[in-house]
Parts: structure tokens; C-alpha cells; sequence
């Protein structure tokens, strides 16, 4: 079966019990026993038909074992580190989603799990980082918003000889593009708030075990702890997951041009983008993906410069978040990244002009006018002040 095709007839593909093409939302939360014990479903937090068939195609198109469904990403982050104790080691790639940055060194610290941030763009760092108690590797390819690219095959290769777990944040990519688990990952995970949900209109996380083990192990801390998705917004994801090929595929386009344009505009100083041939991790993630996304950070000359750009335009929504339907526009160092101190910031080419963009579906020729026409030269406000001042 071809991507498209099990994005739209994978998992359970249509309802078991009535037939019906759209998974109904069961709107249960407890289920009618036949004895104790005979029964198919028990209590929803443990399983749910709606929640069920969602885990079952985020399995499916991951090419996992056994998939889970979350209340956000960071829940289904959460989880995945509960696979943890107290002593244990991990590694993350140093510019991790900064909630991920934040939940490691916030919250579990404080239950002793340990974490280096590493540029795991480099090898030799990643196999240095490596200690007695380490036993996980945590990469996010393409990151945000450097979009700088990991080799997922060679990082598994390390964690398979060191016998260390390998996780991937797969949000930016989607299994459209990228299947981790087919390059050596052990768990993928996702903010399904962004690309596979891809409306804009629900939060949620899946997390992919690669094999039974794991996914029992993972089954367990979902059902102890209970952050579980809702069966209304578990029908949501199905239905946006439906259209995951078209949407990745229109918003490949709309990126390209967006991003050669971007690179030709005498306002716009370096543009990040892995589609270009320049971008150090070009190769990498073009051996390892079947597509470049539809992310783009670019740098204009200084912050005024970024929120004057923010101001003018009218078809980029100045919001957080990506991977929905309309195109939204940030300035990390003011949102996402503020509560970075500024010097690391900069060390990390976070500079105060940076702009990022995640394009949408609006038509191509829209977006360009509209950043076109925000990049005009700023003129400055005196000329237009009323003539009494
Ligand atoms: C948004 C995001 C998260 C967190 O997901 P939520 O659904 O907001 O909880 C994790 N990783 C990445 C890469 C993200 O973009």
C-alpha cells in the first residue's frame, strides 16, 4: 500500500462494528460487561474504539508495533520519558521544542532523571556525551527553528551498539515524509496539534512503539498515569490524517517558491531552509526523508525590522504553532525562544531578526504579494505625521 493510500485505509480503516467509512466518536467511558471479565472494552482510559482505531493508524503509517494517543504532545512526551527511573541519562538534540527543554529540566530533575543537550548534527559529540547510565537518545530532524538536520540511521547505529534507546520527535516532518522507525528508531513521537492534525483546531499527542515490548511498557504508564486523548478530538486527528498527502504535498510546493523567493529578496540577509542545496544538512535529510517540509526561517536586518515585517503582512497569522492550514509567522527570540537568555540565543543563530514561517495552503501567489509587499524598504513613520506635531 502506497503513503496516500494507508493514510486513508490503514489502522482499522473503517468501523468493526457498524461499518461506517468515518470512525463514529464512541462518547464513552465505561462499557457493558458479558461476565466479568468478557469484554472488549473496559474503561476508556484504558482503551477506546474511537481512540483505539487512531492509535491503530498512527501505528500503521509509522510502521510501528503499537501507537498511543495523548491530551498534547508534551503529555505524549511525558509519557515516553516515564519510561525512565530515577539515575538514568539521556541525551537531546540542544535545540529541542523549548516545552520539551523545559519539561527535562523543570519537572524531571526534580525525579532524577538526567539530560545533556548535544548538537546531535555531529557524531563524535553524540558518542562523547555517552555515559555509564545513559540510556536513551532524544533527536528532533529538522529542528526549530534552525531547521538543522540529525542522521537518524547513524544516531541508531550508535544507540543498537551502546544499547541505548533512540526516540524521535518526528512533529515537523510527519510520517509522510520521514519514518523513523524504518531508519532504526526505537519510539516516534508527535505533537499531533501540528501537522497531522493540520487545522488548527485540537491539541493532542501520538507516541509509535517500534516493537510489543516496548509498546506494552508504553501501554502500562499511558493507562497508570492516564494523560489519554478524548475520543472527539481522537475523530478529529483520523480526519485531518486523511488528508496528511495532499496538504504535506501542496505545502512542499508553496515552501520552495517561498523560500527561492525569500533568498532573492534584497531585505531578507540568510534564509534556513534544508531544501536548499547550501543547507549543511541538505544530503542528510534528503537520504532520509521524502520531502523538506514547509518551515522556513529567514533573518531581516534587525527586530524592528521583524515586527515591521509582522505588522504588514495579512495572510501570515502572527501566532505560535505550525503545520495548519493557514500560513503563521514568529519571531522566536520574542515568542518561542524569549525565556532563552539573549547571549545563548545568539550562540545558537537565534539573532533578533530572525522570522520564522510555516506555510500554508493559501495559493502560492497570495503569500508571495503579501511578503513582498511587508519587505518593502521600512520607511519611516515621520513623513506620515499629521502636520500639526
Ligand atoms: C508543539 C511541539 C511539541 C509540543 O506539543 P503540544 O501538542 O503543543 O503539547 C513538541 N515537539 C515539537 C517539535 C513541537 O513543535
Amino acid at each position: 500500500m502506497k503513503k496516500k493510500t494507508r493514510l486513508i485505509h490503514g489502522g482499522v480503516g473503517r468501523d468493526p462494528y457498524t461499518g461506517a467509512v468515518s470512525i463514529p466518536i464512541y462518547q464513552a467511558s465505561t462499557f457493558k460487561q458479558d461476565g466479568v471479565g468478557n469484554f472488549k472494552y473496559e474503561y476508556a482510559r484504558t482503551g477506546n474504539p474511537t481512540r483505539e482505531a487512531l492509535e491503530k493508524l498512527i501505528a500503521d503509517i509509522e510502521g510501528g508495533s503499537r501507537g498511543f494517543a495523548f491530551g498534547s504532545g508534551m503529555a505524549a512526551i511525558t509519557a515516553v520519558v516515564q519510561l525512565f527511573s530515577a539515575g538514568d541519562h539521556l541525551i537531546l538534540t540542544d535545540d529541542v521544542y523549548g516545552g520539551t527543554f523545559r519539561v527535562m529540566t523543570k519537572v524531571f530533575n526534580r525525579f532524577g532523571v538526567d539530560v545533556s543537550f548535544v548538537d546531535t548534527t555531529d557524531l563524535d559529540k553524540v558518542e562523547r556525551a555517552i555515559l555509564p547510565n545513559t540510556k536513551a537518545i532524544y533527536i528532533e530532524t529538522p529542528t526549530n527553528p534552525l531547521l538543522k538536520i540529525t542522521d537518524i540511521q547513524a544516531v541508531s547505529k550508535i544507540t543498537k551498539e551502546q544499547d541505548l534507546l533512540l526516540i524521535v520527535d518526528n512533529t515537523f516532518s510527519t510520517p509522510y515524509w520521514q519514518t523513523p522507525i524504518s531508519l532504526g528508531a526505537d519510539i516516534v513521537l508527535h505533537s499531533a496539534t501540528k501537522y497531522l492534525g493540520g487545522h488548527s483546531d485540537v491539541v493532542a499527542g501520538l507516541v509509535v512503539a517500534a516493537n510489543d515490548k516496548l509498546g506494552g511498557e508504553l501501554h502500562f504508564i499511558q493507562n497508570s498515569t492516564g494523560g489519554v486523548l478524548g475520543p472527539q478530538d481522537s475523530w478529529l486527528l483520523m480526519r485531518g490524517i486523511k488528508t496528511l498527502g495532499v496538504r504535506m504535498e501542496e505545502i512542499e510546493a508553496n515552501t520552495r517558491v517561498i523560500a527561492s523567493f525569500l533568498a532573492e529578496h534584497p531585505s531578507v540577509e540568510k534564509v534556513y531552509y534544508p531544501g536548499f542545496e547550501e543547507h549543511p544538512g541538505h544530503t542528510i535529510h534528503k537520504n532520509q526523508a521524502g520531502g523538506f517540509g514547509g518551515m522556513i526561517s529567514f533573518t531581516v536586518e534587525s527586530e524592528e525590522k521583524a515586527l515591521d515585517l509582522l505588522k504588514k503582512v495579512q495572510y501570515f497569522t502572527l501566532a505560535e504553532s505550525l503545520g495548519a492550514v493557514e500560513s503563521l509567522i514568529s519571531i522566536p527570540a520574542l515568542m518561542t525562544h524569549a525565556s532563552i537568555p539573549r547571549e545563548r540565543r545568539l550562540e545558537l543563530g537565534i539573532e533578533d531578526g530572525l522570522v520564522r514561517i510555516s506555510v500554508g495552503l493559501e495559493d502560492v501567489e497570495d503569500l508571495l504579494e503579501d511578503l513582498g509587499k511587508a519587505l518593502e524598504q521600512h520607511t519611516p513613520n515621520i513623513l506620515k505625521k499629521p502636520a500639526h506635531i
